[in-house]
């Protein structure tokens, strides 16, 4: 065997092209993971900002049902840079002379299904007609979700004809925050699944873990398990093209310049990357035929994220969900960073505000996000007027989650739908995840299985799912 020869390529170093290579090499395969960028996380990264000197990231938040990442943290130990919330609080603007109002959505001591119940009955932001009417719609996500996709999540809450402020309230902050995209281009299936998943199965399965380190650092802790496990990890190696040997096995070149086979290639990539190393096969290779159709059908959604630094605290709230506002989400960064035991990167009083669905800001200067979140500030944080603003930064993501357009299932591949030795994984492929770190984090798993299987030697690597709790043990 030459140096460059192993039992699997894994092309891709996010969360999906680690998971698999966590998997795999824990199963005692030789694995080389190539990734382009010099870090690891992917879309999950972090990285010192050139002009601000500060390491930024776009806050990734997972929840207690993402078994698989979870599982990892914890096989990693990654684990102890988790900041765990078990209620997630809400604030609405100040209006007519009254200061922002504050209500919070979390489990209490009431068994599952009912956990959320007391939050839910309290939250000021919604009035007791809205909450009633809530709880009968969320009743039909009780013992399950829509397995087929087809329907737009707009037609479901059509039907249930919510209030215009349970839309802005609750529906929208929710499913948007979650799916990252409108009501018409996400499916009521991944809909009524992030509502059974975290609000109805289990009572922990909201519980939010905000990592509290730079993300690629965090996900370094991933990397480091597959390399200790013999993975070798190739940064600053973007593969430009595979091809197939005469035996069968596959070669990958390198930007580098350097040659890698195996008999086994994971492409741990987005879907337009894996469409563009699909295209240097040969027309006529089943790999290219059976899935470049497919990616055709799959589009993505921006997110937006503004960084400030201030010269004092604007809020003591580690996080809130804003309403009402253009903008979605605070992380108070250097609250959580500075919760961290190792007390890394603890910068200032740094907030982030995120922007789900940003396709209008997409288009948007980034003077005029920064003037529009500046001047939405006040509204939620009043302490901001006596702040002095010292630095700030507007990151845009393009590409940052495929949506789950209705009737996308369709097209969204199995692990080893390409056949002869390449495998897919990613949070776009068959995962029965929406566009999240656990649909990845599953995905490469998924994908360690079928080479198992290919290889004669079936073995699964999936974490089990969150069990339901409470009196959902008996209802499902
Ligand atoms: C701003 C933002 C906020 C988000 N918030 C959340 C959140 O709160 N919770 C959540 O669960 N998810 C969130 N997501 C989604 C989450 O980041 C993704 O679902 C997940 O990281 C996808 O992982 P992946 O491994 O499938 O793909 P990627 O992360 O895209 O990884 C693919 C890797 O392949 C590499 N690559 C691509 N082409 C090549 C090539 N030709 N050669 C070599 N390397 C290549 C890339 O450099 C990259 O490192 C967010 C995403 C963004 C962008």
């Amino acid at each position: 065997m030459s140096s460059n020869s192993y039992d699997v390529i894994v092309v891709g170093a996010g969360v999906a092209g680690l998971s698999a290579a966590e998997a795999l090499s824990r199963a005692g395969a030789r694995v080389a993971v190539l990734d382009r960028r010099p870090y690891v996380g992917g879309r999950a990264y972090s990285y010192m900002h050139p002009t601000l000197g500060e390491v930024v990231d776009s806050q990734h938040v997972i929840v207690e049902c993402c078994a698989n990442v979870v599982d990892l943290a914890k096989r990693s130990g990654a684990d102890q840079h988790l900041r765990w919330f078990d209620r997630i609080p809400f604030l609405e603007p100040s209006k007519e002379g009254a200061g922002p109002r504050l209500s919070y959505i979390g489990s209490g001591a009431l068994p599952a299904p009912a956990h959320a119940s007391w939050s839910f009955l309290t939250a000021k932001m919604l009035s007791a007609g809205d909450k009633l009417a809530i709880a009968q719609s969320l009743l039909k996500f009780l013992r399950s979700y829509p397995q087929t996709d087809e329907e737009p999540f707009s037609a479901w809450i059509a039907r249930e004809n919510p209030s215009d402020q349970a839309i802005r309230h609750f529906w929208h902050p929710l499913v948007v925050a979650t799916l990252n995209d409108s009501f018409e281009r996400s499916s009521t299936k991944y809909a009524g699944q992030v509502f059974h998943e975290l609000f109805l199965k289990s009572s922990t399965g909201s519980r939010q873990g905000v990592p509290t380190i730079p993300l690629s650092e965090f996900y370094g802790y991933f990397a480091r398990l597959a390399e200790q496990q013999g993975s070798e990890l190739h940064l600053r190696a973007s593969v430009d093209r595979i091809a197939q040997l005469p035996d069968a096995s596959w070669q990958v070149t390198s930007s580098t310049g350097e040659e890698f086979t195996a008999p086994n290639l994971v492409l741990a990539i987005p879907f337009e990357q894996t469409a563009k190393l699909l295209r240097t096969l040969p027309e006529a290779a089943p790999q290219r035929a059976n899935i470049l159709p497919h990616l055709e059908h799959f589009e993505y959604g921006p997110y937006t994220t503004v960084h400030l630094w201030y010269d004092r605290p604007i809020t003591e709230l580690e996080q809130a969900g804003l309403l009402d506002s253009s903008l979605d989400w605070m992380f108070n960064k250097a609250a959580i960073r500075a919760g961290d035991p190792s007390h890394t990167n603890a910068s200032g009083h740094y907030y982030e505000l995120s922007i789900a669905a940003s396709f209008d800001e997409l288009h948007q200067s980034r003077e005029q996000i920064l003037a529009d979140t500046l001047a939405e500030l006040p509204k939620f944080f009043p302490g901001v007027l006596q702040a002095k603003l010292l630095k700030s930064g507007v990151l845009k993501e393009a590409k940052a989650t495929f949506s789950v357009l209705p009737g996308l299932d369709a097209h969204r591949p199995n692990a080893s739908d390409p056949g002869g030795g390449v495998f897919l994984a990613g949070d776009w492929t068959r995962t029965g995840w929406p566009s999240t770190m656990e649909g990845a984090a599953r995905s490469g798993r998924l994908a360690a299985e079928a080479i198992a299987t290919a290889c004669g030697a079936p073995r699964s690597f999936l974490a089990p799912e969150l069990p339901a709790s409470g009196l959902m043990r008996w209802i499902l």
